[in-house]
């Protein structure tokens, strides 16, 4: 049996997150964000976590050599071994080749990329109203998908958070980086077939697309 690997891109706030969980549910692979790998590492305090802290609180990226290890550690792992799905990685043309080198090298079967596409000014009104839950990292959004009860995860009744890295400043510098660095990368995959979805419409309507997308995909792997 084959495995199926999906690269999920889009801009911070363009409901990867969201549709990361979807994917992850129906497929049954492991949706692994680094972002979060990363929220986890400085909330455990490992050197890893210290290195990054600062530089995610400003809204840069992490170094490769920090994230490319990481990534090749947490796809060793037996839960990948039917496929994995990544979101926000990679984000840089130098993270872009490493992926490519370390799929090679094990024998796994060429990505089916996605890139959801959504218009800065959205993304801004967007991110400003995300809330997460700190213990199973649900996200909701105040305006359009608020927890059933005000400020409380709907699965375990925890209390509701900001990202520390959500507010306006932070959030210029996420996008400016993205449009910096990881522009290229979407470009490139673009043109190996990644394809492009909107992201600016209700999450139903896009995940409708994305399991229409995926799902031929899928059942190619699993035969
Ligand atoms: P995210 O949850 O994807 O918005 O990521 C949050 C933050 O983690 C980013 O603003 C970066 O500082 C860092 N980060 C996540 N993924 C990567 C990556 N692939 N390369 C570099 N930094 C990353």
């Amino acid at each position: 049996m084959g495995a199926m690997i999906v690269l999920l891109f889009g801009p911070p706030g363009c409901g990867k997150g969201t549709q990361a969980a979807f994917i992850a549910k129906r497929f049954n692979i492991p949706a692994i964000s680094t972002g979060e790998v990363l929220r986890g590492e400085c909330k455990a305090g490992t050197e890893l976590g210290k290195a990054a802290t600062a530089v995610m609180a400003a809204g840069g990226l992490v170094g490769d050599e920090l994230i490319n290890p990481m990534v090749a550690n947490r796809i060793a792992q037996p839960d990948c071994a039917r496929g994995f799905l990544l979101d926000g990685y990679p984000r840089t043309a130098a993270q872009a080749e490493f992926l490519s080198g370390l799929l090679g090298e094990r024998r796994l079967p060429k990505p089916v990329a996605v890139f959801l596409d959504v218009p800065a000014p959205v993304l801004v009104r967007r991110i400003s109203s995300r809330r997460q839950c700190p213990a199973c990292s649900r996200i909701y959004n105040l305006l359009s998908q608020p927890p059933k009860t005000a400020g409380m995860c709907d699965d375990d009744g925890t209390a509701l958070i900001q990202r520390g890295d959500d507010n306006e400043t932070v959030v210029a510098q996420r996008l400016e980086a993205y449009q910096r660095q990881t522009g290229p990368v979407i470009e490139y995959y673009s043109k190996q077939g990644a394809v492009r979805i909107d992201g600016d419409r209700p999450m139903d309507a896009i995940w409708r697309e994305i399991e229409a997308l995926l799902a031929p995909a899928f059942k190619t792997a699993s035969a």
